[in-house]
């Protein structure tokens, strides 16, 4: 099969756009499609300049989702005096799998030059992964407890570094499996809230009066997570792949297992849903006022324990790491 733009040999096939592409043309159609997002999702302020430059934070876990995105960031940036970038690195505790993945993340910001951080839930909160999946004290998935430890320690070292966005690699298949999800669960509130955390352009965000509060971004989210995998492989990032552990298999893979087969028999079926879903939780972001964001959604106090802002009396990090045996090894 031949591209479709220049004839040399194909290196893939997207059923959705019936296109055959080139490694080249390959390349420029993902590296594109990020672009595309920066710009639509009004990620560069006007208020950004080579003097007043936005730091921009990446979530590198050195999987090839966030292993591509700090790639493409970085080459699209480098030369822009308006945008600094930092990767984040997080390593949760899980033996074999994270220590490889952060292997692949150090080769790469060796390569690319750019700052990196690296922080560990043993550092910060006297905690291992491995050890949470056994104990489970609050009978959950493991990434149950994962998530609120990652977004804690998101949130804090974006203040630290002083950043303006925080940016992470979530692709097409991702975000189309949250929708699915949330839609089967009948949850129109956490369809407000995603929209709010990663579709809402940045423009479209009310920053309340906070300033813990840092956005998000997912500039990936457009890009199908089989052509991240290639694209990683075929300009030989150095990426990690392979599955964590404790993933959470259950719902969210019966979910994968159905969108797979969806989009083998009906291709665009991912894109379609985004569409519809984007243009409903614009709606249910209007009615539930997720757009009006801050640290903690909603948050009315601060925690009695580490005297962050939440709406409860301890946080859910705090309870958490209660649960689990664990700590703040750092205040604020
Ligand atoms: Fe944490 Fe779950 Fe991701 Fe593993 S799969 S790193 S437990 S969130
Ligand atoms: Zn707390």
């Amino acid at each position: 099969m031949g591209c479709r733009k220049c004839n040399r040999d194909a290196v893939m096939h997207a059923a959705y756009s019936g296109a055959d592409l080139c490694e080249q043309h390959f390349r420029e159609f993902v590296e594109r499609r990020v672009r595309h997002r920066v710009r639509e999702d009004n990620l560069i302020p006007a208020s950004a300049t080579p003097e007043n430059p936005q730091r921009w934070l990446v979530g590198l876990s050195g999987g090839k989702d966030s292993v591509v995105l700090t790639t493409i960031l970085h080459e699209t940036f480098a030369d822009d005096p308006r945008i600094e970038l930092v990767a984040l690195t997080i390593h949760e505790g899980i033996e074999g799998y994270r220590d490889e993945s952060v292997d692949a993340c150090k080769t790469l910001v060796d390569e690319l030059g750019i700052e990196h951080e690296m922080v560990s839930y043993e550092e910060e909160f006297d905690v291992r992964m491995d050890a949470v999946a056994e104990s489970d004290p609050m009978g959950m998935a493991p990434c149950a407890y994962c998530g609120v430890f990652r977004r804690d320690l998101l949130n804090r070292h974006a203040r630290e570094l002083d950043a303006d966005l925080i940016l992470t690699g979530h692709n097409l298949d991702d975000e189309a499996e949250t929708a699915l999800m949330n839609i089967l669960e009948g949850d129109v509130e956490q369809i407000a809230d995603h929209y709010a955390t990663s579709i809402a352009g940045r423009d479209e965000i009310e920053q309340a009066d906070d300033p813990e509060f840092i956005p998000r971004a997912k500039p990936l989210r457009e890009v199908p997570e089989r052509e991240v995998a290639l694209y990683a492989h075929l300009r030989g990032l150095p990426a990690h792949i392979a599955e964590c552990p404790h993933a959470d298999r259950s719902f969210r893979g019966e979910i994968q297992t159905l969108l797979h087969d969806l989009e083998d028999r009906h291709p665009g079926t991912r894109h379609s849903i985004m569409a519809g879903y984007a243009e409903f939780g614009a709606l249910a972001a209007d009615t539930y006022g997720t757009l009006k964001q801050s640290s903690s959604e909603m948050s009315t106090g601060t925690c009695e324990r580490c005297g962050r802002s939440t709406d409860r009396s301890v946080c859910r990090t705090c309870e958490l790491l209660a649960a689990v045996g664990g700590n703040r090894q750092s205040e604020k």
